[in-house]
């Protein structure tokens, strides 16, 4: 695919899109953009969830449910082996075919660089690649497979803030819960990665994931356990909301597997190289400029636009660049304040 049809290209061989971010268009009132929404909302993405989060259930849990009843770590084995072998195949097959072999080249990339070229003393082994993968299967599928087992462990036991409820008496609500699992995904990761983005909280736990300013797939979970554990522990409300165990699985996979969204660093995948027009959209970009400019979009692509509302919404234009400039200026400025009060002039 021609990516100039899509967007630029500036001097340093950067893509930009065309067209700046919207926010879901149920909210600017884009009625005519419904149709394509809701499309890109259930394909290809959260079907994937969907169907790994069955067979995940239907192979694997569902059938050794009385075992969770006790803690197990045989269990947390079996699950990790499954998650660090699911999120291999996902994420090593687009970091093999686009980060590795090329075969897209630099087209539809953000960031004409790849993270290969620029070793750094911020990674373990200087390389971003692989303090990237190390933190992944050692720190962050560790600690999603507990938050997994504890889970199942009190679904096992009956524990419930209110009730766990069946398909078959309230198949609507939970028909409804499935499709609103997004919307609880972006409240639930604005909220705890906005407070990961203060004071020491920052400094000691989320600039880990943050060395990664131009990110690829490995740098999806490449988190210091402290976020991880946040990150992860969204399944967790579904004992809080009147729910079932399938609903939480979705919640987690998409949480767990749609990680890769904001880190894969291209605006599409192409399937059939630069003479076809098959691609798919990665979702990336909002999440790629939270890499680039750090205090801004804390949330996804505005599906609940937290990000709009508490004004730290960047669309990629210019003008978002203006408002975000003149807030970093008004930060600085409300510092330096607060400072000259502390030291009072001799
Ligand atoms: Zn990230
Ligand atoms: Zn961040």
């Amino acid at each position: 695919m021609d990516d100039l049809q899509y967007g630029a290209r500036d001097k340093r061989g950067n893509w930009t899109p065309g067209t700046p971010l919207h926010v879901a268009p149920f909210w600017e009132g884009r009625w005519s953009r419904m149709g394509h929404f809701v499309v890109e909302y259930l394909w290809p993405w959260n079907a994937f969830h969907m169907t790994v989060t069955l067979a995940y259930w239907f192979l694997i849990i569902q059938p050794n449910l009385a075992e969770f009843s006790t803690w197990s770590w045989k269990w947390v084995a079996i699950l990790y082996a499954i998650n660090a072998g699911g999120i291999f195949v996902m994420y090593g097959s687009i970091e093999l075919f686009y980060y590795v072999k090329r075969i897209q080249g630099t087209r539809f990339k953000y960031n004409a660089r790849f993270p290969a070229e620029n070793p750094s003393d911020v990674f373990w082994f200087k390389s971003q690649n692989l303090d990237n993968f190390l933190r992944s299967f050692f720190v962050s599928i560790p600690i999603w497979t507990l938050i997994q087992v504890i889970f199942f462990w009190c679904h096992a036991n009956g524990y419930h803030a209110f009730a766990w409820l069946g398909w078959e008496q309230h198949w609507l609500w939970l028909v409804v819960l499935t499709l609103l699992v997004p919307a609880i995904h972006e409240i639930h990761f604005f909220c705890g990665h906005w407070l990961i983005h203060q004071g020491a909280l920052y400094k000691h736990v989320h600039s880990v994931h943050h060395n990664s300013i131009n990110p690829s797939p490995w740098s999806s979970m490449s988190m210091h356990p402290v976020e991880s554990a946040i990150f992860f522990s969204e399944m967790l409300w579904h004992l809080l909301i009147p729910s079932n165990p399938v609903v939480a699985l979705f919640q987690l996979n998409s949480t767990a597997y749609g990680a890769i969204n904001g880190h894969i660093g291209f605006e599409k995948l192409e399937f059939d190289g630069e003479a076809g027009d098959k691609a798919m959209n990665s979702h990336a970009y909002a999440h790629y400029l939270h890499h680039k400019y750090f205090e801004v979009n804390y949330g996804g692509e505005g599906l609940v636009p937290l990000d709009k509302w508490f004004g730290t919404w960047h669309d990629g234009s210019k003008d978002a660049d203006e408002q975000m400039k003149a807030r970093f200026r008004a930060k600085k400025e409300r510092l330096k304040a607060k400072q000259s009060k502390a030291t009072p002039a001799e």
